[in-house]
């Protein structure tokens, strides 16, 4: 996602840099460039045109106040403007004062409204919600199994209708579902309904009957981002044809070109609130304008990095470990549980891609094999106990009989081994150096 985009613009600060002093036709060049680049993106024109000015005009005040390091501010500028068109500030959920809080989902056939049922519902859940999905989706023949799957696997409730009872009618379902949610105390539901390939009144008509009946407290209109520049017009007929209040974007780890994203809150002036980045449950996250921005700048998501792993760590653990890196006490059965709590937190190459400036690394990262990681833990997981704590005793034939337990090669062992005694040396020497306070207390 935003590949392309974000070399352009990042490429386009490159004439920037090591300029001591910039002109303003330094400042249009690079605006220029930029221009250049979101239209390419497929971001709409009124919002292109708006950025830009509005990028222009703060350049030109900063190059008129002799500003220190004049590229930097440009870039500053940019970021800043970056975060304004994605929507500022995220905001939260509106909920209701009387419960349940009704969420209704809206977008074309495919946008990815039930998968993002069953994630919403599930991330819902795991904030001590009792959450019902409503299975209001009667068009697409499987629609309604979907939703059971789905709500399944992310453990909350489903409502669908009785075979030959209501089937059709996809207003009575919904309304019957929140009736069966405020008598069983459920304090949300989420009603799924139905799309079509292309905007049709039909369709428009059908929501608008849901929402007039359950009265939702959000709308949320769920935009695949893969559709280029169909997303205004579709965004637009949405918002005038049924009316949103939050905008979920999916398929964000597709390779859109991002103009979806960038455009959508300019268009319809309502926010980004959450974005489905996969086809898994746990595939999803708030969106956060100034994070998004940060990537599309190749400045890093270390944010969002930072709040999987904790989703992936316990505190007690964290600090066990950061007691035996500094003690250099930290063995390849420690090493083990560390790639362990790694494939909790998802895909590595997705993890990496937050880092700041992997932009350049993007070929490489392309090419990560996710499989790695098994083969390191099948090269630990051949060894014996003693082998693992003790390391020093691996000789020739001890190595031999690792790669051929783990169905690797003497060279693939060598290379790990050689890796984790310079990770430990590493380890060591950074928490000597008084990094998190505390640690000097520690033995070693
Ligand atoms: P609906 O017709 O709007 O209910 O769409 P679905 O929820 O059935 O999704 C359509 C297809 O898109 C399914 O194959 C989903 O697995 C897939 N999908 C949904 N969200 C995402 C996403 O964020 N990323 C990817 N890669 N696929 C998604």
């Amino acid at each position: 996602m935003f590949a392309s985009l974000s070399d352009r613009i990042t490429g386009s600060f490159k004439q920037l840099r090591g300029k001591g002093r910039l002109s303003e036709a330094d400042v249009d060049g690079t605006i220029r460039e930029i221009r250049r680049a979101l239209l390419e993106a497929d971001v709409a024109l009124p919002v292109v045109r708006q950025f830009t000015s509005a990028v222009r005009e703060k350049a030109i005040t900063a190059l008129q106040s002799q500003a220190l390091n004049p590229a930097q501010q440009v870039i500053k500028i940019v970021n800043d403007e970056l975060i304004e068109i994605l929507g500022g500030d995220t905001r939260e959920l509106n909920f209701a004062s009387h419960p349940p809080t009704v969420i209704m989902l809206a977008g074309l056939q495919g946008a990815g409204k039930t998968t993002l049922a069953g994630k919403l519902g599930k991330w819902l859940k795991e904030r001590d919600n009792k959450v019902l999905l409503i299975a209001s989706d009667l068009q697409r023949p499987n629609a309604v199994n979907q939703l059971q799957i789905v709500g399944g696997q992310a453990g909350v409730d489903v409502w669908a209708p009785e075979p030959g009872n209501g089937i059709g009618d996809p207003v009575r379902v919904a309304r019957e579902g929140v009736d069966h949610a405020r008598a069983n105390h459920y304090n949300i539901v989420i009603v799924d309904t139905a799309g079509r390939l292309g905007i049709d009144e039909e369709m428009m008509a059908q929501a608008r009957d849901i929402r007039d009946a359950v009265k939702p407290n959000e709308t949320l209109f769920v935009l695949d981002a893969m559709i280029g520049q169909d997303a205004v017009q579709t965004s637009i007929a949405f918002r005038d044809g049924v009316g949103f209040t939050g905008v979920v974007l999916s398929k964000l780890d597709g390779d859109a070109r991002g103009g979806a994203a960038l455009s959508v809150r300019g268009v319809t002036g309502v926010p980004v609130l959450f974005a489905s980045t996969g086809e898994k449950l746990d595939d999803f996250e708030r969106f956060h304008a100034d994070r998004m921005a940060s990537r599309i700048l190749d400045m890093g998501d270390i944010l969002t990095l930072i709040e999987q792993a904790q989703k992936a760590y316990d505190e007690k653990e964290a600090e066990d470990l950061a007691e035996k890196m500094a003690g250099g006490t930290f063995t390849l059965n420690d090493f083990l549980s560390q790639l362990q709590q790694i494939k909790k937190m998802g895909s590595m190459k997705k993890m990496l891609g937050m880092m700041p400036g992997m932009g350049q690394f993007r070929n490489e990262l392309e090419n990560f094999d996710e499989r790695e990681i098994d083969r390191v833990e099948a090269i630990i997981r051949s060894m014996t106990p003693r082998e693992r704590t003790d390391p020093k005793i691996l000789n020739g034939s001890r190595r031999l009989r690792i790669a051929n337990g783990s169905g690797t090669t003497v060279q693939e062992v060598n290379a790990l081994m050689d890796r984790f005694e310079k990770a430990k040396t590493l380890m060591q020497h950074m928490s000597r150096g008084g990094g998190a306070p505390g640690m000097g207390s520690l033995p070693g």
